[in-house]
């Protein structure tokens, strides 16, 4: 039990509001913290997934250490996306392209050694 902040009278310290005041005790929790988190994640992911392709797509030859470099990079988007997948929150379009981009360039990066 807590003290409701208006009334001083003890309430469940889950109640949203005091029973006996009807004070509001706290506002509903955005969850725009993790929301943006996994937006974040999720752009990143597509980024990167861009990027890949089209440091693949280019007819230049990469170097053997470029090439690790990248996929590097691209493991790491790919890991970012899959995790902003498994949150099911914002982003999930974005996170989805990343990760099927990325899953591209590291199957052509692959393939290119
Ligand atoms: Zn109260």
């Amino acid at each position: 039990m807590v003290p409701c902040r208006y009334c001083c009278k003890d309430i469940h310290e889950q109640a949203s509001s005091c029973p006996q005041c009807g004070g509001v005790l706290k506002s509903p929790v955005p969850a725009t913290t993790s929301e943006s988190g996994s937006l974040w994640m999720a752009i990143a992911s597509l980024v990167l997934g861009v990027l890949g392709i089209l440091a693949l797509a280019e007819d230049s030859k990469h170097g053997k250490e470029e090439l690790i470099g990248m996929g590097i990079i691209l493991s790491a988007g790919l890991a970012l996306g899959v995790t902003s997948l498994g949150n099911k929150k914002a982003g999930k379009g974005m996170a989805i392209a990343g990760v099927v981009l990325l899953s591209l360039s590291l199957l052509v990066l692959l393939g290119s050694f």
